[in-house]
């Protein structure tokens, strides 16, 4: 497991930080890494911390799993893979596969669950998220075909 986090420039603002520390989880790989090192890395304090990672856990984009580390409980942290394909074709999520994602800044990431089907927000009601997928996808068409 990485126990090195690199040094992260400083972000604009907190999407911006949520796609930092989401892009440090995602190098960690399938070792994961250390939800303390990643505070530490990143400056934030152990609250700001657990909260910005429990919004990535509950969007499913990466797991956690407590575990003791240098005597201290943390979080093991990992990117999620994506389900239902063959071993040989589980990747982790890439960074830009989510870049511009507007999960990052949305104001209703608290209460945001795929699991809480009662939720008013959820990403497969989401509007902002349907938006963003057929702008990216228009996007990534366009530049295909230059
Ligand atoms: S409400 Fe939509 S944009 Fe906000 S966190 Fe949920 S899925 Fe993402």
């Amino acid at each position: 497991m990485s126990t090195d986090v690199s040094k992260p420039k400083a972000p604009k603002n907190k999407s911006e930080l949520a796609e930092q520390v989401f892009q440090a989880i995602v190098e960690g790989g399938d070792n994961g890494i250390f939800q303390t090192e990643l505070c530490k890395s990143f400056s934030i304090d152990s609250r700001d911390g657990s909260r910005l990672v429990g919004n990535l856990e509950k969007q499913s984009l990466i797991s956690r799993e407590k575990i003791l580390y240098k005597g201290r409980w943390t979080y093991k942290l990992i990117v999620k893979k994506i389900p239902h394909l063959k071993d040989e074709d589980k990747k982790p999520i890439e960074i830009d596969s989510v870049e511009g994602a507007p999960c990052f800044s949305c104001s209703y990431q608290h209460l945001c669950s795929t699991e809480d089907e009662t939720s008013q927000y959820s990403p497969s009601k989401c509007v902002w998220i349907e938006q963003w997928v057929v702008s990216d996808s228009q996007k990534r068409g366009s530049d295909e075909i230059k």
